[in-house]
């Protein structure tokens, strides 16, 4: 269930919030925050808010945890090396408690929200403070409040369709770009995917927040707002009322210069009736990312994701033939229990039909849980390994074609900094979501340019700026 808080808890969020700031000021000031979030776009719209919650309390942020008195890590739980870097991350905390015992250390996000993970934080990491859920965000205030003031600390591990509230502060990471989040939670239950049984159920939120929230972003200036959910193509399933391409259609109405993305889409909810409302938008992406997972009938199956390849090429040729500079990625797990080399081939083949501009690829790894975990895997990981290696090189070369269709066009690209390899250039993303680099003025960040490509790479294109 998604709401507004109600008044008394409003009030008492707010009170705790008051409380704190005011303890804070009575003992000397605020501390420093470190707030870090692991995992995709959703738990980072997540630590959003976790900071603005900090930030009305009247803290600060640090990059660093030996700098901060208070230490929040809000994790994922979706790869198991993740979790393990985790682990890792919160055991190194240790030594900072013992050099500051008034630190306030914190874990929450969807690791946590599974029992066997908050039981082990509980018995083997005890100089945490406060262990907390996926839905818990509107009593933070007071679980912070009650241990900074003297309190034993505590576990607030609610179920995990609990309730999501409307209406709490956010401190956001960018000023160009912003994370809306319009739904929470999956229905799906692909057999190796825990993410059902962490953030719960599907539940949208209702579309006049959602417009409300992306009409004051644009207002203030925000450049690209992305959508999330862990399946968009299916918001509004849960209320009735206005579907995804309803909601994306009056989200492209709004005046400004402005950018709409979405993430992830599910190819079996993903309509034709949506592409079009893409194909004839003036706002949103050229770009879909639909993750196919597998090549393979049987695999798919395995993996309950409820399509077939021939429909998902069925929706790929559509969607290619509705929007003729469409960009397509995907996400592809190599290895599922049961895949054979036939299996991956087949999937080698659909790459090379689809030709995606990128491909987010993933030896499978096991979900304590999940149905997958039960199945066998008889594949070794060095043969997963192999296979892996073909298919990088497989889609690298596709990568590369693809971009050097863009060399000699104009792309319009909406500048968000500096490049990360080669600071000297700016970066942004075109409308087709396509990494585009090229030379100019710093104060280019943050508006939309025209660059003309002129050299292209596996993962991105390089370009010269046109006046
Ligand atoms: S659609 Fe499947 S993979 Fe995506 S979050 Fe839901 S269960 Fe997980």
């Amino acid at each position: 269930m998604i709401r507004e808080l109600s008044g008394e808890e409003n009030a008492l969020f707010n009170e705790y919030i008051d409380k704190t700031r005011a303890y804070f000021q009575s003992s000397g000031g605020a501390p420093k925050a470190y707030v870090h979030s692991y995992g995709c776009q959703q738990n980072v719209s997540d630590g959003e808010k976790i900071q603005g919650i900090l930030q009305q309390m009247g803290c600060d942020f640090v990059n660093s945890p030996e700098d901060a008195g208070i230490i929040i890590l809000n994790t994922c739980a979706v790869r198991e090396n993740a979790e393990d870097k985790v682990f890792g991350n919160v055991g190194a905390l240790k030594k900072l408690k013992e050099q500051n015992r008034g630190l306030v250390i914190a874990v929450g996000g969807c690791m946590v929200q599974q029992k066997h993970i908050a039981e082990k934080l509980k018995a083997s990491y005890p100089f945490v403070d406060i262990v907390f859920g996926t839905h818990t965000m509107h009593e933070l205030p007071r679980m912070l409040y009650e241990k900074l003031t003297g309190g034993k600390g505590c576990v607030n591990i609610p179920d995990a369709d609990g309730m999501i509230c409307e209406g709490i502060p956010t401190r956001r990471n960018s000023d160009i770009k912003a994370y809306v989040p319009i739904m929470y939670g999956c229905d799906n239950f692909c057999s190796y995917c825990v993410v059902p049984y962490v953030r719960g159920r599907e539940r949208s939120r209702k579309a006049e927040a959602i417009e409300k929230e992306v009409s004051e972003l644009i207002t203030q200036g925000y450049k690209e707002i992305m959508l999330l959910g862990q399946n968009v193509n299916s918001y509004g399933k849960n209320i009735g009322g206005t579907d995804f391409a309803g909601l994306l259609k009056r989200l492209d109405g709004f005046e400004g210069e402005y950018k709409l993305s979405f993430m992830t889409s599910h190819p079996k909810d993903c309509t034709k009736e949506l592409i079009d409302v893409i194909a004839d938008s003036r706002h949103i992406e050229r770009h879909i990312h639909l993750p196919v997972q597998s090549g393979s009938d049987r695999i798919l199956k395995l993996m309950n994701r409820r399509y077939t390849v021939e429909k998902y090429l069925e929706l790929v040729n559509y969607a290619k033939s509705r929007i003729p500079d469409l960009s397509l990625t995907t996400d592809i797990i190599v290895g599922f229990p049961g895949e054979g080399y036939e299996d991956f081939c087949q999937t080698l083949e659909l790459m090379k039909k689809v030709r995606y501009d990128m491909a987010y690829t993933f030896i499978y790894s096991k979900r304590e849980g999940t149905r997958a975990a039960e199945m066998d895997d008889p594949v070794s990981d060095k043969e997963k390994g192999i296979w892996m290696r073909e298919l990088l090189e497989v889609q690298g070369q596709i990568g590369l074609e693809n971009y050097q269709r863009y060399i000699g066009s104009t792309l319009t690209v909406l500048c968000e900094g500096h490049d990360k390899n080669k600071p000297e250039y700016l970066t942004g993303h075109s409308r087709q979501s396509i990494i585009v680099r090229f030379a100019g003025e710093e104060s280019l960040i943050g508006s939309f340019v025209k660059v003309k490509v002129t050299k292209a790479m596996p993962w991105a294109v390089e370009g010269e700026l046109i006046n």
